[in-house]
C-alpha cells in the first residue's frame, strides 16, 4: 500500500507534507516550517508522529520543529552535511543511505544547490520524492551556496527517477514561475497550457504543489536545457548543460 500523502501549508507559502503508512500507523513529516498547522493536521487525522524528514537547515524549513516534537515527540532525520546547522538529529543521512517509513524504503538524494547538504527523499514503493528548495513546481531553488553544475546534476539525478513519480517541494512558487518559464520556453503548449491551469487553481485558492515529474520535465525550464527550442531561445545551440542550466538560472535570479 502507497503512503499516504498529506500536503500541510504553512507560513505564507511554504509547503509542509505528511507521510502516513495506514497498516503500521507510522508518520513521517516532511519539514516543519510552521508548529500550528502541522500539529493540527496530525489532531484531524489522529495520526502520531513518528519521523521529521528535514530536507535543509533553512528557517523557514525547521522553524516549528521544538514546537511540533514537545507535543509530538519524533526521531529527527537530517543531512549529515549539516548536521552542525541543523536542529539536533538522531539519525544523520547522507547520498545513498536509506531507511524505513512503515516498512517502506525511504532513500536520500543529495541535491545540493540550494545550499550545500540539501537532500530530497524519495520513496519508490510509493512513487513520491520530497524535494523542497532543490526542484520545485515549475522553478527550482535560489542557488544560494552551490554552482550551477552542482544544481544541474541536482536535477538531473531527480529528472532520472520514473515519470509517474509525485514531486513534493516546499514552496507554494508556481505562478510566478511560470510567467518567468514562458519567457524561456514561449512555444511550448505544454506549459501554456500547465500556464492555464495554475492561473486557474491560483484564483480558486488551490496549491499547485505537488506536481509530477512528468509535467516538470515536460514543462520547468530548469529542467529542459537540453531541449533544442530554448537552446535556440538563448542562443546556445548545443551548448553544455550546465552552462544552459545556469544562464537560465541567471535570467529568473534578474526577472
Ligand atoms: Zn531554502
Ligand atoms: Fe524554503
Amino acid at each position: 500500500m502507497p503512503l499516504e500523502i498529506v500536503t500541510i501549508p504553512c507560513l505564507s507559502d511554504n509547503y509542509a507534507f505528511l507521510a502516513h503508512d495506514a497498516a503500521s500507523g507510522d508518520t513521517a513529516l516532511v519539514d516543519a516550517p510552521e508548529a500550528a498547522p502541522i500539529l493540527a493536521e496530525l489532531d484531524k487525522r489522529g495520526w502520531t508522529l513518528n519521523h521529521v524528514l528535514l530536507t535543509h537547515h533553512h528557517w523557514d524549513h525547521v522553524d516549528g520543529l521544538g514546537a511540533i516534537l514537545e507535543k509530538q515527540p519524533a526521531k529527527v532525520i537530517g543531512a549529515a552535511a549539516d548536521a552542525h546547522r541543523l536542529p539536533p538529529l538522531d539519525l544523520q543521512v547522507r547520498e545513498g543511505d536509506s531507511f524505513d517509513i512503515g516498512g517502506e524504503p525511504v532513500q536520500v538524494l543529495d541535491v545540493s544547490g540550494h545550499t550545500d547538504g540539501h537532500i530530497a527523499f524519495y520513496m519508490p514503493n510509493s512513487a513520491v520524492v520530497f524535494t523542497a528548495d532543490s526542484l520545485m513546481a515549475l522553478g527550482c531553488g535560489r542557488l544560494f551556496e552551490g554552482t550551477p553544475p552542482q544544481m544541474w546534476a541536482s536535477l538531473s539525478k531527480l529528472a532520472a527517477l520514473p515519470d509517474d513519480t509525485l514531486v513534493c517541494s516546499g514552496h507554494e512558487y508556481t505562478q510566478s514561475n511560470a510567467k518567468f518559464a514562458l519567457t524561456i520556453d514561449p512555444d511550448n503548449a505544454a506549459l501554456r497550457d500547465r500556464a492555464a491551469d495554475i492561473d486557474r487553481a491560483r484564483a480558486a485558492g488551490q496549491a499547485t504543489v505537488p506536481s509530477s515529474l512528468a509535467l516538470e520535465k515536460a514543462t520547468n525550464p530548469f529542467l529542459r536545457a537540453g531541449d533544442p527550442a530554448i537552446q535556440a531561445h538563448l542562443g546556445m545551440e548545443n551548448a553544455d548543460l550546465a552552462k544552459v542550466f545556469a544562464e537560465i538560472r541567471a535570467r529568473k535570479d534578474r526577472f
